[in-house]
């Protein structure tokens, strides 16, 4: 076990969230279904190149380019999470 002063991001974490966002969060909701968390290690990789409307998409599972109003406000949140924004 070392320490850093620049530790490195915690990309476990963040797939957590990111999965939790995706499975739509809300108070008292701490987890996210099983669907939701396969998917995040995907939507973690899309969110990193920015195109939310591909997040959104993949979220949506529509197989259309785009996903609905909710997924879109979700993928958002991600990509901004992912920048290291707080949401
Ligand atoms: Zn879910
Ligand atoms: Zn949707």
């Amino acid at each position: 076990m070392s320490t850093t002063l620049a530790p490195e991001r915690d990309l476990t974490a963040l797939q957590d969230r990111i999965a939790l966002i995706a499975c739509g969060e809300r108070p008292g909701k701490t987890k996210s279904c099983d669907g939701c968390s396969r998917k995040s290690a995907a939507l973690l990789n899309i969110a990193s190149t920015g195109a939310a409307d591909a997040v959104a998409a993949a979220i949506c599972g529509t197989g259309n380019r785009a996903g609905c109003y909710d997924c879109t406000d979700k993928s958002v949140k991600i990509v901004r999470l992912y920048n290291g924004e707080t949401v």
